[in-house]
């Protein structure tokens, strides 16, 4: 397995190949057929048409065909097929990049090779695990032993992990003995392909973590290019001391800031929402690279048993999150044995922005909307080949009808399926189709 430095450097090569493509699938190329030899014919195993691409950067839609060859897209937009391709119609349906959930919490449910059908229904390629402090610790282990991978995935290593594998689940701050431990497993994580650090620094024994501890281990994250992912070390009274001590480590460590879950939960604290996107805007302001994640429910697993419900976040400021620049999305969700679920977002997450938040209250353009589910994810996570509609991209791609589509999954019965999404390709096989999982183990880690 290549370790994540390797496999940045390795990019280089994907540019080159992106040239080569664009020159087979010009039209323009093709229109002038009768000089002869001009043209390279274009290559393919499959060819979807008549499709609305949403190419995963933001930009307008448009009409057009994707050609797939492999695990690669290698043409895209308007161009000359030979007759032998296998052709898709995708008439009166959108295609974009396969949605990328950065939070979850599925690395058993993965592990266990479990139908994904929760997973790929919402039109998810991949899910980015080990989030809130807890994760494997063996990380190579975790990807040798995997039975069975359906979508892409990728780990973070814990802080809760690290720590309990040397000090166990105890009380109290870490020697400087220990922490050097914790240093080498974080190293060793690492270097196994993990993506970056993940705390949840209001959960026991997490809350014992000292901002100079997170501050050392961000800095072997740093080296390994990875990123800190946090859940801070309060989501209620306390939020805006929390995020400014994540600021603080991103800037000490001069590392990329995930901030997990965006909220201030309570009423009461509801009124410094706007505070906390003025300190998310002046830390990126700053030089921090600093991004946040938001499920688009107002009530958090913790307010489950709580009766009668309170939500975390207010139906408002969670419509602020979700259209801010620096703000994209991901489910926080997990999924238990046999794919059930304790709250909607594990099934409704991504099909809930696109019929909810996008059709039924307008509140953001579905190209903006669909960026925040793939194109700016996978730059988090540094994925130059993935995220995107565009030759030389992983051809990980969602066909689904924008006017069905629509999130079922409720607080009563939360393991309902989503409707609308009616394929979903991973690494150029098809993995959803109409209803059902495919055979498929086309997954790849991703490290
Ligand atoms: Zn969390």
């Amino acid at each position: 397995m290549l370790t994540r430095r390797q496999f940045l450097i390795g990019m280089g090569a994907v540019a080159a190949s992106t040239l080569v493509s664009l020159a087979c699938g010009k039209k323009t190329a093709f229109s002038n057929a009768n000089s002869v030899g001009a043209v390279i014919p274009l290559d393919c195993d499959w060819v979807i048409e008549n499709v609305s691409i949403i190419d995963g950067t933001g930009s307008l839609a448009y009409p057009g065909k994707v050609a797939v060859k492999g695990e690669n897209i290698v043409a895209v937009g308007d161009f000359v097929y030979p007759a032998t391709s296998k052709v898709i119609d995708g008439q009166g349906f959108v295609l974009a990049p396969g949605f990328i959930d950065i939070h979850t919490h599925t690395e058993d449910y993965v592990h266990s090779g479990e139908s994904m059908a929760a997973v790929l229904s919402q039109g998810v390629t991949m899910q980015i695990g080990g989030n809130c402090g807890r994760s494997p610790l063996d990380i190579a282990g975790y990807f040798q032993t995997l039975p069975h991978l359906a979508i892409n995935y990728g780990l973070l290593i814990g802080y809760a992990t690290l720590r309990e594998a040397v000090i166990g689940r105890v009380h109290g701050k870490t020697s400087p003995a220990a922490l050097s431990k914790m240093q080498e497993k974080l190293a060793a994580g690492l270097q196994s392909g993990a993506l970056g650090l993940s705390t949840g620094l209001e959960y026991f024994p997490q809350n014992y973590a000292t901002t100079e501890e997170l501050i050392a281990l961000c800095e072997v994250v740093k080296e390994y290019g990875g990123f800190y992912a946090t859940h801070i070390r309060s989501e209620y009274d306390a939020v805006l001391p929390a995020l400014e001590e994540a600021i603080q480590i991103g800037i000490k460590a001069n590392l990329p800031v995930q901030y997990s879950h965006i909220k201030a939960g309570y009423q009461r604290n509801w009124p410094k929402f706007p505070k906390i996107i003025e300190m998310l805007e002046e830390a990126k302001k700053s030089g921090l690279d600093i991004t946040s994640d938001v499920y688009p429910y107002t009530y958090s697993s913790t307010d489950l048993g709580i009766k009668p419900l309170r939500p975390s976040i207010s139906e408002e400021n969670m419509l602020i999150a979700v259209t801010h620049p620096l703000v994209f999305y991901g489910s926080d969700s997990g999924l238990y044995s046999g794919g059930r679920a304790s709250h909607p977002r594990a099934y409704g997450t991504f099909p809930r922005y696109l019929g909810y938040i996008v059709r039924e209250k307008n509140t953001l353009p579905l190209e903006k909307a669909i960026a925040k589910m793939s194109g700016e994810p996978a730059k988090r996570l540094s994925l130059k080949d993935r995220g995107q509609i565009g030759p030389g991209y992983k051809a990980d791609l969602v066909l689904f009808d924008a006017h069905e589509v629509i999130d079922k999954a409720t607080f009563e019965h939360p393991s309902v399926l989503s409707e609308g999404i009616r394929q979903v390709w991973v690494n150029g096989q098809l993995a959803w189709s109409e209803g059902k999982v495919l055979e498929n183990n086309k997954g790849q880690v991703i490290s």
